[in-house]
């Protein structure tokens, strides 16, 4: 599943290469991926229509245009958009083709199929879905200071991996690779009830959450599976992971080997020795 760094590079990607671009003709080759909309609808009301500005929030991408209208996007586990001259052949997987009129088509790709579109009549009306005003704030945004962040954590007596992946609770944009990987740099074990953080470790997450998806983005976004950005290019931040995806490999800082437990269903990694 693409991870905030990776959306964040999908939207600067696409910022450089299609804002002034106008719409000349959609085309819907999968229905299911619109979910608020006909396929009817949604071709009439693009064509024509011009991209202003690529915006996103959390790991929602929106695509908006001069009139207003705003194209949601959440690319879930494998949605990927791609720019390619009209008479490069279609890639499998297409589902959606917005034909430009610069002879570039963008094209949104979905092996696992499970992305989806919208259209909003405006940016108002897009943030105002119950999933996007429910977000907590973003390592990266100005809401998100030390004092919020060390109030959040006493709130809550459960796990603190699951609770970071908890897009409504403590922080949103956070995937499982970042939430393992700024624990392993915080020194914190991925068990360890929120609220029992002190005030020093506290502060170290708060910078581990904020340095690794800054890095990320700087270097484009993980890629660990099928992930491509707008260029169809690979993200290269797996060759800094120190211990995602590195069970029973030796740490890093202390060679001791990476553990792997299920938490919360999902898969987590960290070195007993480093973290406490
Ligand atoms: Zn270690």
């Amino acid at each position: 599943m693409p991870e905030l760094p990776e959306v964040e590079t999908v939207r600067s990607g696409l910022e450089k290469k299609i804002i002034n671009c106008k719409i000349e003709e959609v085309k819907v080759l999968r229905e299911k991926t619109l979910s608020n909309i006909s396929v009817k609808e949604f071709c009439e009301k693009l064509k024509g229509q011009t991209f202003s500005e690529i915006k996103r929030k959390a790991k929602n991408l929106f695509l908006e245009m001069k009139s207003g209208l705003v194209i949601g996007v959440h690319l879930k586990m494998s949605g990927a958009f791609l720019i390619q001259p009209a008479n490069e052949e279609i890639p499998k997987h297409t589902h959606i083709i917005f034909v430009l009129d610069n002879n570039l088509e963008l094209r949104f790709k979905d092996l696992r199929a499970f992305g989806r579109m919208n259209l909003f009549s405006s940016w108002q009306e897009a943030i105002s879905t119950a999933s996007i005003i429910k977000l907590a704030p973003e390592p990266i945004s100005k809401n998100f200071s030390l004092d919020y962040f060390k109030q959040a954590l006493q709130k809550y007596k459960s796990p603190i991996k699951p609770l970071l992946l908890e897009q409504s609770k403590i922080v949103s944009g956070i995937g499982n690779i970042y939430a393992d990987e700024s624990l392993f740099l915080s020194g914190i074990q991925p068990t360890r009830m929120a609220n029992s953080i002190n005030e020093t470790e506290a502060e170290k997450l708060y910078k581990a959450l904020k340095t690794v998806i800054i890095n990320s983005i700087k270097v484009g976004g993980t890629s660990i599976r099928d992930y491509v950005d707008t260029d169809g290019q690979l993200g290269n931040y797996a060759l800094q992971l120190n211990v995602y995806g590195r069970k029973k490999q030796k740490c890093l800082v202390c060679e001791s080997p990476i553990q792997f437990i299920k938490l919360g269903q999902r898969g987590t990694h960290f070195c007993s020795n480093c973290q406490t």
